[in-house]
Formats: C-alpha cells, structure tokens, sequence
C-alpha cells in the first residue's frame, strides 16, 4: 500500500493529471483583450454585411479581392484563389509549399442561417391588410419570429432575367415587417392551453406588408393591389416576378454588444457565421502554408446540406479540380481522390453553449461553456452516435497538439445530454472522401434564435484555432 501522500504532494499531483477547464478571460493579457475587443468589431460588420448565402458570398468575395486572392474562372498565375458556386456558396484557397498531391487543409462552414424564406405565390389581403405568405427554413422556433421588427433581403429575377438585389428594413430610413401576434386576452384557447409545437403554426407566419388602399371600394383587392403597384413603381417588380426569386425574412437590426462589460455579442445568423467569419480572416493573414489552406463557405447546412450549393453537391471536387489545373497538373479522378482522401478538415461549426437557465438538457462535464474557447466535438448525431461521422483518435491528437502549442484555448462539447435531442454538420460530406474531420467550433446560446449569443472571447480563440491549422500544422 501507498504511504499517505502531504498536502502539497497532493495538489502536485491534480495539476499535473487533472484537466482543469481555462476561462479564456483568466489567460489573456491586456494585449489579446485589447485584440478580442477589435476582432469583435470587423466580426459585427460582417455579421450586419451577410445576413444570407448571398450576401455572404459577396462580403467574402470583397474581402478575397482586398486581400490578393483571384478568381480561379478567370485564369492567371499566383497563389490564392476563390471560385463563386452559384451566387451561394463560395471557396477560397492559399496554395501551400507542398504539392496539392500531398492533401490539404480545409475548414469548412456554412453561410446559411434559419429564417423565413418567401413563398412563390405570396402577396394577399385578409381584413383589409397585405401580407406576404412564407415557409420557415431551417429549425426555427415559431414564436420566437412573431412580433418583432423583420427585414426583407433577396434577390428577385424579374422577366428579362434581369437580377435586382433588395434590402428593406435595416436602415433606419426603412420601413420594417412583422408577423402580429395574438393578444394574451384571447389567447388561452388557441396557444397557451396547448403544447408548444402545436400553439404556432407555419401557415401563420404571415408578413404583415401594407395598410394602404389603392382606388376606391370598388376596386377588387386593393391593399395587395397598392402593395404591387408600390412595388412596381419603386422595383419595377410584377407578381409573376416574385416566383422566380429567393426572399428572405430575417431580423431587422444590427449586431450589438450584450452586457455591460460587452464581453459577449448578440446578433442573428452567428450559427455560422461566427466560423465563416474566422476561417475567413485566418485565411487571409496565411501566406506560405505548409499546405494548400482552403476556406470553404457552404449554403444549405440548415435544410440537410441538400441542393447543388450545399455540401452534399460536388462543389469542393470542382475547386480542387481547377486548384490542379492552375498549378499545371492533370486533375485526374485519381489525383483528386488522393489529394481528398490526404486532406484533413474542420468542420467549423457552432455548438450549443451550457445554458444556465436549462441545464437540465445538458450534460455538465461534458457541454461547451461560454467563454471557456473554441470548441470541438467529437462526434455530432443523435440515439447513439446515429449520424456522426465520428472523428479519429489520432486526429484529436493532433489537434489537441496543435491547440497546445499555439496557446488556443479549447474545450469540448458535445450537442446536450444521450438521448436528449441532437443534431448534425456537414462533417460527414467531407469524412465522405475519407479525410480527416473534425467538428471544431464556436460555443453559442440561444442558438437559432433571432438573437444569437457568443462570447467575443471565444470567437476570438475560433479564430486563432482555424489560424493555426492553416498556418502552422
Ligand atoms: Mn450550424
Ligand atoms: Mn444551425
């Protein structure tokens, strides 16, 4: 038997086998706070700049063009590239020392969020009121959309074929939207005696657009008749335009501090562009990687990664394609599936953070903590791993490595407690080609909500963990 081992001895023995979680807030010198607060400024802007795939596209296409990178379509030399897929989604990539043959690293997220989306027949007037009609997107929470100022942001095809980009509703010379809701005096019937899922139905989510007559009351519909004509007159949009167009509700409004220390950032869509963003500005400041470093920006995560601009499609197979073929090697089926199959990847997406106020869905020692860094997870997936691609080991253990040595500070999580929910990334359509993956990603509560939390801590340290698997693996 062992003697009895001193106090001293002891606490010398938890500190060198116990893993202690780290507050990233404990770690950092006033020089990184300093960096975090300032990460967390150009982060809002592109929160506000890229509230859909489409938008997202065009504020990344900006800032690749800033920073050298050079349309792959469009041919030339030099050593970072992007290619568009579709207006939607979007790929980036530094080529590194190392021929592409011998693989890549990849971080991957999505551009997506959860919303409204428009219906192709929407425009109609109940009790003399206009409203447009739509279809949630993703996995929302109804009642979280009800009244509440919306925006409108699309792209709308008219005619000719001619695109025309809206956006109302953001600034403060705009009008907003809103979905009305019903007052508690007459609600006990219909919401609050009943479950949750069913009190709100899809059906309901009506965009309350107009309030105006057009003509006089003779004249047949004339609220969707003076919403169309103001339409037209400011647009030169007709009804049929409106079945050939993607428009999105979202929440009206900017990305704001949350606190009074503002250590923490409230804002729709930080699933995910929280990793969009930090892949992105990582991305930027690599310029000699070991490896090819490619960022890529998907559409479709919240709907199944279906459609040919989500991850299932073959877009990535395309833009390694063309990276061969800029560099002067044949991209041959079996260059390409060699060059996958020896790439290793994030999948940079969000993870659902403790919440203190429903722990019970949780398992502690065992779920992401706001501000304890970025986040990874091993395997996603729901009853059983059901779903997950399931990372390897070894994977961990390099990136584990990794993380250490460049002062990342991480945790992991997981999404809630065995047999409490769950839920899927697109990990598993890049594991797939038989390379590496791994969920790597930024803790948010409320997540799906119109109003996103984050800590800009762990923001920050997403950011210097993509960083580093660009630059320094
Ligand atoms: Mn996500
Ligand atoms: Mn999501």
């Amino acid at each position: 038997m062992k003697s009895k081992l001193s106090k001293k001895k002891v606490e010398e023995l938890r500190k060198r086998l116990v893993r202690k979680p780290q507050l990233v807030w404990d770690l950092v010198r006033p020089g990184e706070k300093k960096k975090i607060f300032e990460f967390a400024e150009r982060y809002k802007g592109f929160l506000d700049g890229a509230k859909t795939e489409r938008e997202g596209v065009h504020a990344i296409e900006s800032f690749a063009k800033e920073n050298g990178f050079k349309d792959i379509t469009k041919g030339g030399g030099g050593k970072k590239f992007y290619k568009i897929n579709k207006n939607k989604n979007i790929a980036l990539a530094v080529l590194g020392k190392n021929p592409l043959s011998s693989g890549m690293n990849l971080i991957a997220s999505h551009i997506d969020s959860p919303r409204l989306d428009l219906k192709q027949n929407p425009l109609y007037e109940e009790v003399d009121l206009a409203f447009l009609k739509t279809h949630y997107y993703g996995g929302i929470k109804k009642y979280q959309w009800l009244a509440r100022p919306l925006a409108i942001h699309g792209t709308v095809l008219k005619k000719d074929g001619h695109a025309l980009d809206l956006q109302i509703g953001e600034s403060p010379k705009d009008p907003v939207f809103t979905i009305a809701d019903l007052l508690p005096h007459l609600s006990r019937k219909l919401q609050s005696d009943k479950k949750v899922s069913e009190a709100f139905e899809g059906e309901k989510l009506n965009l309350l657009v107009g309030s105006l007559p057009l003509g006089d009351d003779e004249t047949k519909e004339r609220f969707k008749l003076a919403v169309l004509e103001y339409l037209f007159s400011a647009y030169g949009v007709i009804e049929e335009d409106l079945m050939s167009a993607e428009i999105e509700i979202v929440p009206a409004g900017r990305a704001r501090d949350v606190g009074f220390d503002r250590g923490l950032i409230g804002a729709y869509g930080q699933d995910d562009r929280a990793c969009a963003y930090a892949s992105l500005e990582a991305l930027g400041g690599v310029e000699t990687p070991e490896k090819a470093a490619v960022a890529l920006f998907m559409d479709k995560e919240e709907i199944g990664s279906e459609g040919s601009t989500g991850a299932k499609s073959r877009f990535l197979e395309d833009f390694v394609s063309d990276l061969f073929e800029g560099t002067g090697q044949e991209a041959s089926a079996k260059a390409l599936r060699s060059c996958l199959m020896k790439s290793r990847a994030l999948s940079a997406d969000a993870n659902a953070a403790l919440d203190p106020d429903y722990q019970e869905v949780h398992e502690k020692r065992n779920a992401a903590r706001i501000g304890y860094g970025v986040c990874i997870t091993k395997f996603t997936g729901s009853r059983g791993k059901y779903g997950s691609s399931d990372a390897n080991a070894e994977y961990l253990a390099d990136i584990r490595r990794l993380f250490n040595g460049n002062k990342v500070v991480w945790q992991t999580g997981e999404i809630g407690k065995v047999d409490e929910g769950g839920g899927g990334t697109i990990a598993k359509f890049l594991a797939v080609y038989g390379m590496e993956v791994l969920d790597c990603g930024t803790p948010i509560l409320s997540m799906h909500s119109p109003f996103e939390i984050a800590s800009k801590a762990d923001i920050y340290m997403t950011y210097k963990a993509y960083h580093a698997f660009f630059d320094k693996i």
